[in-house]
Order: C-alpha cells, then structure tokens, then sequence
C-alpha cells in the first residue's frame, strides 16, 4: 500500500547541474519535465524488483513535494502555499533502456520504480532541505535545495502552467550527483532530515 494516490507523479530532469555533467548533459533553459506513473509507486520496505528488460537500473534520491490544494497557472508564491509537505522519492530509472529508447516512459515506469516514504512531512522549510541516498549503508549521494537549478516553488508554477496539479500529486524535483546501479540484494536508503528513511531492498524479477 502506497502512502500517496497521485493523478500523475511529474518529475524533473537535470536540476542540480553536477548530475547533468556526470551523464554528460548540458542544462536545461527551462525545467525538463517527465512522468512516472502512478502504477510504479511501492512503500517504505517494500522492494524494488530489477526488470529482465534492463541490464542496469539505477537509484535517483530525490525531495518529493506533496501537493496540497489544486495548481492552475499559479505563480510562484501562490504555488509555495499549495504545498503539502515533503517526502522522499527514489527515482528508479533503467539507464540502458532511457539511452536506447529515445524517450523515458519504459526506463523510468516499471512497477517499483517509485519507492516513496516513509511519510510526508509538514511544516519544513523547502529552501534548507538536503537529500541523502546510501546504498546498503554507503553514502552515495549529497545535495541540497539550495544547489537547485530551478528553485521549488518556481518549478510547481512551471508545471502548473502546463498540467492542473491535484491535491496528491507527487513533484519529484531531480537527483544530484553519484547516481549509480543496483544489484540483486542491495538496500537503498534515501534520507532528508524532517522526513526520515525510506529503505528499500533490491531484488532480481523472478
Ligand atoms: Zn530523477
């Protein structure tokens, strides 16, 4: 069971720029926007299962924002007072599979591939939030609202601009350097202080 029930999980490409050099991208003029569907969401614990279809799969930690009252065409202060709370997203992506495809859907959409948890907290300040991925106990990757590319608020009235957010969505806001694979019977951990852990193993499809 699922913490959230989104109509949609968008989430954004290339937002903390030592990522997009590590995959050897130039950053983006506006947000890059991508979705993940809802199909592909599993709790704190539950596992992340390896698709046959992909020889490396990798973990994103990522800050989630929680929406919570309907954006349309908000600007930004108002899109910063639609905010629910915080929680933390792993965005699990098929890298082979989104470099041979030519768009995102398979790598990024396997069921799984959005572990979310393991709660949603209120009442914290989205410019002083760091994430923290570990893979079984190993710190892995650092960052922080404040190395953003395109600050929170700003990138929910983008989106908005686009699609009305409902109550519920989930806005995964990109991953900073040290993304990396995952194997069979590795744990991954994402971290943001005034959340807590989501933990999750890792398991082959059998
Ligand atoms: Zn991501």
């Amino acid at each position: 069971m699922s913490l959230l029930s989104p109509t949609k999980i968008v989430c954004i490409g290339r937002n903390y720029a030592a990522h997009a050099k590590e995959l050897g991208n130039e950053m983006p003029e506006r947000p890059m926007l991508f979705f993940k569907p809802p199909s592909a969401l599993v709790a704190n614990g539950d596992a992340i299962v390896l698709p046959h279809a992909s020889s490396r799969v990798e973990y994103e930690g990522e800050i989630g924002v929680v929406i919570g009252r309907r954006l349309r065409r908000a600007v930004a202060d108002e899109a910063e007072a639609a905010i629910r709370g915080f929680t933390c997203v792993n965005d699990v992506t098929a890298r082979d599979l989104q470099k041979t495809d030519g768009q995102w859907a398979r790598a990024k959409g396997f069921d799984t591939f959005c572990p979310v948890g393991p709660r949603v907290a209120d009442g914290l300040d989205w410019r002083s939030l760091g994430v923290i991925t570990r893979v079984n106990g190993e710190e892995r990757q650092r960052g922080r609202t404040s190395e953003m590319h395109f600050a929170i608020p700003d990138l929910l009235a983008y989106i908005s601009g686009v699609m009305t957010l409902e109550p519920g969505d989930l806005v995964a806001t990109g991953t900073p350097a040290g993304v990396g694979p995952l194997t069979d019977g590795d744990v991954v951990e994402i971290e943001i202080a005034g959340v807590g852990v989501l933990s999750n193993p890792v398991r082959t499809e059998t």
